[in-house]
C-alpha cells in the first residue's frame, strides 16, 4: 500500500540530488558510489560451515558450537562499517531499492554453493504483524522474493511469528535465545522432507535463525539452511583483509557501472522497487 509519506518521499527523491549512503558523494542515480561498493567488507573463507561466518580452519564459530546449529549457511558481507550502514538504510530508513544489490548478491552465493543451490524452498523470517505495519515492509521477505526470482527456487511463507519480541540489538546471546523462544510457528504443511533455505538481512548470534530451524525441524523439514546479507565477525577470529568487491564472482550484475558524470561511476540499481 502506497502511503502519502511514500509519495512525498518519492517527490523529494526526484527533486533532491542523490548521494552515496556511505560517503555522501553526489550521484546522478543509484545509492552507493563505485568506490564504496568496491570496498564493502565481503565475507571470505575459511567459513563456519553452519552459518558462513569467517572462522579459523573452517571450524564451527563461537555461536555454532552447539547442537542447534543450522545445517549449512552463507553470508555476503561482514556486518561492520561501512556495510552496516547499507543494512541500516535498507531495514530502518525505507531504502528498499537496496534489496536489488543485496538480493542479487545473495542469489549469486546461493547459485554457486553446492548445498544451498539444492534447496527446495526459499522462506523469509516473518515479522510480527504489528512491526510489519509500523515498518511498512518485511526486509527479509523482499530479499527472499528476489533470491527466488534469480535462482528459480520456489518462495513460500513457511513461518509466522506468533508473538511480538523485543529488538535483539542490545541483548546478550542467552537473552536473545530466550527472547525468540516459541516466537515462531510453521504455517501450512509444505515442510515435510523439504530442504529449506531461510533468508534474513543480518545474522549476529543466530538466535532467530536457530529458533526457526528448531521449529522447522520439529515439523519434519529434512534440512534447514540460511543465507544472509550480512554477518557479524566471530569474536575469536579476525577475518583476513577482504578482497575488493569487484574481484568476487558473486558481484551481482546490477552493480555494473553506469557511466555518468565522469567524477565517479555509479551503481545501477533499478529504481521503483516496491516497499
Ligand atoms: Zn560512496
Ligand atoms: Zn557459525
Amino acid at each position: 500500500m502506497i502511503s502519502f509519506s511514500d509519495i512525498l518521499k518519492a517527490g523529494f527523491d526526484f527533486i533532491l540530488p542523490h548521494t552515496c549512503i556511505i560517503c555522501s558523494e553526489e550521484l546522478e542515480r543509484g545509492m552507493i558510489c563505485d568506490n564504496c561498493l568496491e570496498y564493502l567488507p565481503l565475507v571470505n573463507p575459511p567459513l563456519c560451515p553452519a552459518c558462513g561466518r569467517p572462522a579459523a580452519n573452517a571450524a564451527h564459530c563461537t555461536f555454532c558450537r552447539d547442537r542447534d546449529a543450522l545445517d549449512h549457511g552463507r553470508a555476503w558481507m561482514l556486518f561492520v562499517p561501512p556495510s552496516d550502514a547499507v543494512i541500516h538504510h535498507f531495514k530502518y530508513r525505507r531504502k528498499t531499492r537496496l534489496a536489488h544489490l543485496l538480493g542479487r548478491a545473495m542469489a549469486g552465493i546461493v547459485k554457486a554453493d553446492f548445498v544451498l543451490s539444492q534447496s527446495d524452498v526459499v522462506a523469509s523470517i516473518p515479522l510480527f504483524w504489528l512491526k510489519k505495519i509500523r515498518r511498512g515492509y518485511n526486509q527479509s521477505a523482499i530479499l527472499a522474493q528476489i533470491i527466488s526470482t534469480e535462482t528459480g527456487i520456489e518462495h513460500r511463507d513457511l513461518l509466522k511469528r506468533i508473538r511480538n519480541t523485543r529488538t535483539q540489538t542490545r541483548l546478550s546471546e542467552e537473552h536473545r535465545r530466550q527472547n525468540v523462544l516459541n516466537a515462531f510457528a510453521v504455517c501450512g504443511d509444505g515442510v515435510q522432507d523439504k530442504k529449506i533455505l531461510l533468508i534474513d538481512d543480518v545474522l549476529t548470534t543466530g538466535a532467530t535463525l536457530k529458533e526457526c530451524y528448531r521449529v522447522l525441524k520439529q515439523a519434519g523439514a529434512a534440512e534447514v539452511y540460511s543465507c544472509v546479507a550480512a554477518i557479524t565477525p566471530d569474536r575469536s577470529h579476525a577475518p583476513s583483509r577482504h578482497r575488493p568487491a569487484t574481484s568476487l564472482r558473486h558481484r551481482p550484475a546490477c552493480l555494473s557501472a553506469s557511466g555518468g558524470t565522469g567524477r565517479s561511476r555509479q551503481v545501477n540499481l533499478r529504481p521503483g522497487f516496491p516497499g
